[in-house]
């Protein structure tokens, strides 16, 4: 099965549109949450993701919108990114919202927002905060989000060996059957690696192998539409240089 893998959509249509253009035939989206929050077109995009054959799992952000959070923990443009979010939201997209499990796991890959130790809010940056999560689910593969940087880290507890590998873009990845990993697609919506491309994976789960991907899309649109809307300025700003 060919898998497109996408985290962090953010709201962001356009760039969503982007990735799945790109992204050509596929038989599943699995999206790894914040489908919602800083951007423009909530409704659109958890729309968007319903035309496909899907797994969904919940982000903060999106349990921000639902009232399952205390915002008092965003940052200031995140919370009012949230309040704005919370009054556009439709019946229907609060009650998808709301019936999306915390975790997935689909044939030997789980799925977990932040990290598989504490799935909503646990961002894992560095290789030594992911080395924890690995007791945290039973498959070979965990598939994150959150922190909106690709990353692939490896459970390296027993061997001391180097724990964050190279990510080359459009080169696949072959999964070592011996290896557990962790494994980041980066962010659609805001990407925050300095490159301001949308970021996702692909997966073959037949082939065992993960590819990441950048693509461009139209920023100015998303852009105009935040600032349109009267959300924070700095959520289209930061669009730009992929912070
Ligand atoms: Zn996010």
């Amino acid at each position: 099965m060919r898998v497109l893998i996408v985290s962090d959509v953010h709201a962001n249509l356009v760039a969503f549109d982007a990735v799945i253009e790109d992204a050509g035939s596929v038989e599943m989206i699995w999206s790894l949450g914040d489908i919602v929050g800083y951007g423009p077109e909530p409704n659109a995009c958890i729309e968007r993701l319903r035309e496909f054959d899907h797994i969904a799992i919940p982000g903060n952000h999106d349990w921000g919108v639902l009232g399952k959070l205390d915002l008092s923990d965003f940052n200031a443009f995140a919370r009012a990114a949230n309040l704005w979010t919370r009054d556009q939201l439709t019946e229907t997209s609060r009650e998808y919202l709301e019936s999306l499990p915390e975790v997935a796991v689909c044939g030997d890959f789980s799925m977990a927002h932040g990290s598989p130790r504490s799935p909503i809010w646990e961002y894992l940056l560095y290789a030594d905060m992911a080395q924890p999560s690995f007791d945290f689910f039973e498959t070979s593969v965990c598939f994150v989000g959150h922190t909106h940087v690709p990353v692939i880290f490896r459970d390296v507890r027993d061997t001391g060996a180097w724990p964050t590998l190279a990510i080359h873009e459009g080169v696949p990845f072959e999964l070592d059957g011996r290896e557990r990993y962790i494994i980041n697609p980066g962010g659609v919506g805001q990407p925050r690696d300095g490159n301001p491309k949308a970021s996702y994976a692909i997966l073959d789960t037949t082939a065992r192998r993960v590819t990441h991907h950048r693509v461009e899309y139209d920023i100015w649109i998303t852009q105009g539409r935040i600032l349109d809307l009267g959300l924070p300025a700095s959520l289209a700003n930061r669009l730009l240089w992929g912070r």
